[in-house]
């Protein structure tokens, strides 16, 4: 139905419509979704879908087999806002009866002031009105004959990989971030309960678990790390349990805690299905920039983390995110960032220009840095990283390694090694002797070309 600019963040999902869309039988009540943002958002609208099928509704791909749509939207930008404003106005057009939900809907003033013929706001999480809005507007009608919930719910994302979501919420005051006023504060779901769903979601065929959350690192402090049924509700804990069930764990959304030393022996280790790969959104190198942000772990002495984790797993890959232009930042701060990176050597890199973001507390902080600086420190970072990441890549040629296959074409394999995470990394193409392989299968690959974020190679 509408796709999110890209660019928008380094982090964010592309919008989609659901895979589960199939036909809808005569008479069965048929809803649209159109879900923008994140991969938290994600999970949201896959756990909204999950409901209607469950309760008998069809999922339509398209606006003009629904009866009405649900947009959920993201309210992390201004520029996010604006996008979610265009897809809740293009849904209106197109199909004229829409509920909102989400991270936006946590401003229903904001929406019904541009859309007024919205027929409910919902905010992020509030699944049970999400639902009822839609009972509202499309009465269900049951058949229990028919309607059979997929063991896994309903998922957006390509069969063999899945989001896995195990807290909620923020401990922490960024003060550029709002969505701990969005969001609430750390929930973190039982660690029973994700090991069940991920064992549900493997049994299904799922092959790579992306486990997300605000503060990955953080799970399980808002209960005391409580071990329940076997299970601890601790992230080390955690990750060597998902890393049991045989499929490819991915962490993302780690801060640099000391704990997550802890970590790095089960990411060395083949056997243990953990990746050895971190995504950290370090967001600026300099411990002033790092102080106005009020960020967490802004004191640890990330470079000496760094080395020694690539001591013990010397596979790991490194992803980031970083915000070049935040209020306040000297030429000389956003020199030391590319100091850093160039001593970092991170593997994968992302980067936004600051804009302030309504209710945000950065926004009132003293000297803004004026727009053309901004792109210029953004084009300098970028091509510094991008140098980074073709050194990197360009290494890899003649190396044999495991990767697991997205899509086939009729031109080839798209694939992604350990060191790619779905939708914000690189890919492996494969353009020779792909013709027996299927989505979700890992085959093992010679890498005999490279460019600065993608590789290619051939089946061995
Ligand atoms: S850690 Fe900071 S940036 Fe991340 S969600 Fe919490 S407040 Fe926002």
């Amino acid at each position: 139905m509408t796709q999110n600019p890209p660019d928008l963040r380094p982090d964010l999902a592309h919008a989609r419509v659901p895979r589960a869309a199939d036909a809808a039988r005569p008479g069965q009540p048929t809803i649209g979704m159109v879900s923008l943002g994140c991969p938290k958002a994600l999970v949201d609208s896959e756990r909204i879908l999950t409901r209607l099928r469950a309760e008998g509704y069809a999922i339509s791909p398209d606006y003009a087999g629904a009866e009405a749509v649900i947009v959920n939207t993201c309210g992390f930008l201004d520029s996010a806002k604006a996008e979610s404003l265009d897809a809740i106005g293009e849904a209106l057009r197109e199909n004229g009866r829409v509920i909102v939900t989400g991270c936006l809907g946590a401003e229903p003033d904001y929406i019904t002031g541009a859309h007024p013929k919205v027929l409910a706001v919902t905010g992020p999480h509030q699944y049970e009105q999400v639902l009822d809005a839609v009972h509202t507007a499309v009465p269900p009608a049951p058949d229990p004959f028919v309607d059979l919930l997929p063991a896994t719910g309903v998922s957006l994302t390509p069969r063999h990989y899945s989001y896995l979501k195990i807290s909620e919420g923020c401990n922490h005051k960024c003060k550029f971030c709002i969505i701990p006023d969005m969001r609430g504060k750390l929930a973190s779901r039982p660690a029973h309960a994700v090991i069940r769903e991920a064992e549900k979601l493997v049994e299904a065929g799922v092959r790579e678990l992306l486990v997300i959350s605000q503060d990955t690192s953080a799970y399980g402090v808002d209960i005391r790390h409580r071990e329940d049924r076997g299970h601890r509700a601790h992230i080390t804990d955690l990750a060597r349990d998902l890393g049991a069930l045989g499929a490819w764990v991915r962490l993302h959304y780690v801060y640099p805690y000391p704990h997550v030393r802890d970590l790095i022996p089960i990411m060395a280790d083949p056997a243990s299905g953990l990746l050895p790969y971190l995504d950290i959104p370090f967001q600026h190198a300099h411990p002033d920039v790092l102080r106005r942000m009020a960020r967490p772990a802004a004191a640890a002495r990330t470079l000496d983390e760094i080395a020694a984790w690539r001591a013990t797993c010397p596979e790991i890959t490194l992803r980031s995110t970083f915000i070049v232009g935040y209020p306040g930042e000297t030429e000389a701060e956003f020199q030391t960032l590319l100091d850093w990176l160039d001593e970092a050597q991170l593997d994968r890199v992302g980067c936004f220009r600051y804009e302030n973001v309504e209710g945000a507390r950065s926004n009132a902080l003293p000297d803004h840095v004026a727009e053309e600086v901004k792109d210029e420190r953004f084009a300098r970072f970028m091509e510094k990283a991008q140098a980074i990441s073709a050194a990197k890549l360009e290494a890899r040629i003649g190396q044999r390694i495991d990767v697991i296959v997205d899509a086939v074409d009729d031109e080839g394999a798209t694939c992604r090694t350990k060191a790619d995470a779905p939708e914000i990394d690189g890919n492996l193409f494969i353009d020779a002797g792909f013709e027996t392989l299927e989505p979700g299968q890992i085959v093992t690959v010679e890498v005999d070309e490279a460019s600065e974020y993608d590789l290619w190679g051939r089946p061995v």
